[in-house]
């Protein structure tokens, strides 16, 4: 047993050490090799004309409130996955370890995790989770200066402090059915007043596993910024099987610069995109240059004496892509849904009746939605290579 889990921590080293080589080879056979967890785990995605595509987590919980880890560990969790900002968000008003870990100071979770991610790359935001019964049920302020302040009675007076940090504050899980017991997100009163008054800005649209497209049609309807989050308490590797290829609920946010003030103001500006289960939920101004720029179309040409043309799709990100053939043409060695696997190339066999010097590839891609039941198109113009 011993000798096996030596044998597994040297099999480790090794491949840590000759990472810029697996790397490489990993390119040229177009696909990953199924050992190599430690790169495997970094999540990729292009940037999008005009931002940076910038990987965050804005709702995580740490033994400050009622989560199982110390800060510093969030903090590698989230290095390990190659995510750029993140927000601690413990619970103001319910602190079940506060017996064994008294902590008078509602920032020490933000303070310990911002010391263990000096010098990391990795931007860590203060936060507080909003923990009242429905309504207004859950929400969370990042961006905040000063989380003690939040900590008052009336819930309203606490969305009003949030805004007076200028925090950006969302509603957690508005379908959680701890608080809705039909899973369904609706708005009550007191959070139409919040919207009316500018106080709430976004929604939880995805939240852990679960995703609530009523939550997608109050965001829609209300101008809230679309957000996804992991809300983790446990270890992701558990709660995500990122070990077997899974990965946390994260919102990607379209942000000018790679700064905490530009990032907050991406999602003042509902610039977002969520991805959960190789999902991608958002609004077609961002979700469809994300999904063109993420795979890359390179023709071969066609195939000796024949008009059937040999495409290579290439997925250089982490996320699985599902699309619908929307062209006149069929393919040789598929039917019209087609699957691009992570970091991956594909070879597509296009019969374009003839030769032609070019010809466009629309694409559905079905896992991704920017309405509910609503599937975005993107189109690919190609070059043939032919006279
Ligand atoms: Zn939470």
């Amino acid at each position: 047993m011993e000798k096996m889990k030596l044998l597994c921590y040297s099999m480790l080293i090794l491949l840590i050490a000759t990472a810029p080589l697996q790397a490489q080879d990993s390119d040229s056979h177009g696909h990953t090799h199924g050992h190599d967890h430690e790169r495997d785990q970094q999540i990729v995605f292009p940037d999008i004309p005009g931002y940076h595509t910038v990987k965050t987590d804005f709702h995580m919980h740490t033994v400050f409130s009622d989560g199982s880890v110390w800060p510093d560990i969030r903090v590698q969790e989230a290095l390990r996955e190659g995510l750029d900002v993140v927000a601690f968000t413990e619970h103001l008003e319910y602190q079940p370890h506060q017996e064994d870990i008294p902590h008078p100071d509602r920032n020490r979770s933000y303070e310990v995790a911002s010391e263990a991610a000096e010098g990391t790359g990795l931007t860590v935001v203060n936060g507080s989770e909003i923990t009242r019964s429905m309504p207004p049920g859950h929400s969370n302020a990042v961006f905040v200066q000063d989380a003690n302040k939040l900590l008052v009675d009336d819930p309203m007076a606490a969305f009003e402090e949030a805004n007076r940090q200028d925090a950006f504050v969302f509603w957690n899980h508005p379908h959680w059915t701890a608080q809705r017991s039909d899973g369904i997100a609706r708005l009550d009163d007191m959070h139409k007043e919040l919207i009316e008054k500018g106080l709430l800005h976004g929604i939880e649209v995805v939240n852990v596993q679960t995703y609530s497209e009523e939550a997608l049609q109050i965001a829609l309807d209300h101008n809230l910024t679309i957000m996804g989050t992991s809300d983790i308490h446990g270890l992701t590797d558990w709660e995500y099987d990122i070990p077997h290829g899974g990965h946390r609920s994260i919102t990607l946010v379209f942000a000018e610069e790679k700064t905490k003030e530009s990032v907050k103001e991406a999602l003042k500006e509902r610039r977002t995109v969520v991805w959960y289960k190789n999902t991608f939920i958002g609004l077609q101004e961002f979700l469809n240059p994300l999904l063109k720029e993420s795979l890359q179309l390179e023709v071969v040409g066609y195939q000796d004496d024949t008009s059937v043309l040999e495409v290579h799709i290439k997925n250089p990100t982490h996320s699985e892509f599902i699309l619908q053939n929307e062209s006149t043409y069929t393919f040789h060695e598929d039917p019209d849904l087609i699957t691009v696997d992570p970091n991956s190339t594909k070879t597509l066999l296009v019969k374009t009746r003839g030769i032609h010097q070019s010809i466009t590839l629309p694409f559905r891609v079905m896992n991704a939605i920017y309405a509910p039941e609503s599937h975005p198109v993107i189109e690919y113009k190609l070059e043939t290579g032919a006279n």
